[in-house]
């Protein structure tokens, strides 16, 4: 289980994250959710010890700090610089280069997690490619080939389904449920307002504090929408317009 306790994030004294705690269990998909600027990135990356924060992080009872085998990341796609020169099979390589120490070569193990990986996702075909010519949902395939062949226990993937194809979309909820099964913790970061957070076990509404901590009909309410919106809306209409507050 992943527990944070009484987390706080400032970047040059202005705070991005008050006071977050939270938790999610072992088979359990959660939805992060927020407007854009509301701190899902910045939240995903103080748990992984890539920004300074205060608090705690705790999986499997003690901290997570220095334990980021357990760990799998797949990072925001805007946030990538897609001209770097690396192929799509050394993306899904990555993990496997830092779980051995970064100037040895792969064993044949780790070559073979990593072809199984790329194969579940259907981009085995396309690992010589050069990542940054590839589609947004053929990057975010190969990101999510690297978090399986890492093995890890807790996946944290921010805004996976931006951007992306259907059959990508398919393919990913197809894994995550096979993840769920087998135990693993997700966090999901979602721009997402609608109908597709039902498919989460439980919703972290956030806007640089946690707003809501519930299953989906219960945090996605008229109410919440104004609480992590602040003014809201302009208009009563449906929930759908709001979505471009999301992103
Ligand atoms: P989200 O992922 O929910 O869109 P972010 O975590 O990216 O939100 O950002 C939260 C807030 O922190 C925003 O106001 C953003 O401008 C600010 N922020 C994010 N990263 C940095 C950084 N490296 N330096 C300074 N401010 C940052
Ligand atoms: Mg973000």
């Amino acid at each position: 289980m992943l527990e944070v306790k009484n987390l706080s994030v400032n970047y040059r004294g202005v705070a991005a994250l008050e006071d977050i705690s939270l938790f999610a269990g072992a088979g359990e998909l959660v939805g992060l959710i927020g407007p854009n600027g509301a701190g899902k990135s910045t939240l995903i990356q103080a748990m992984l010890g890539l920004v300074p924060s205060r608090g705690q992080v705790l999986f499997q009872g003690t901290p997570l700090r220095g334990r980021r085998r357990l760990v799998a990341y797949v990072p925001q796609r805007s946030r990538i610089d897609w001209d770097y020169p690396i192929t799509a099979g050394q993306v899904a390589m990555m993990a496997q280069a830092s779980l051995a120490g970064w100037f040895r070569s792969p064993s044949p193990q780790a070559k073979q997690r990593v072809t199984v990986a790329l194969e579940r996702v259907d981009m085995l075909h396309l690992c010589d490619r050069p990542i940054g010519q590839l589609s947004g949902g053929q990057q975010q395939r190969v990101f999510l080939a690297r978090a399986l062949a890492q093995g890890a226990d807790l996946l944290l993937l921010d805004e996976p389904f931006t951007g992306i194809d259907k059959k990508t979309e398919a393919l990913m909820l197809a894994i995550f449920a096979e993840l769920r099964a087998e135990g693993k913790t997700l966090m999901v970061c979602s721009h997402e307002w609608g109908d597709a957070l039902h498919r989460y076990d439980r919703l972290l509404l956030l806007n640089r504090r946690l707003l809501a901590d519930d299953t989906p009909e219960a945090v996605m309410t008229f109410d919440n929408i104004q609480r992590a919106y602040g003014q809201g809306p302009q208009t009563t209409a449906k929930l759908t317009p709001y979505a471009d507050f999301f992103c």
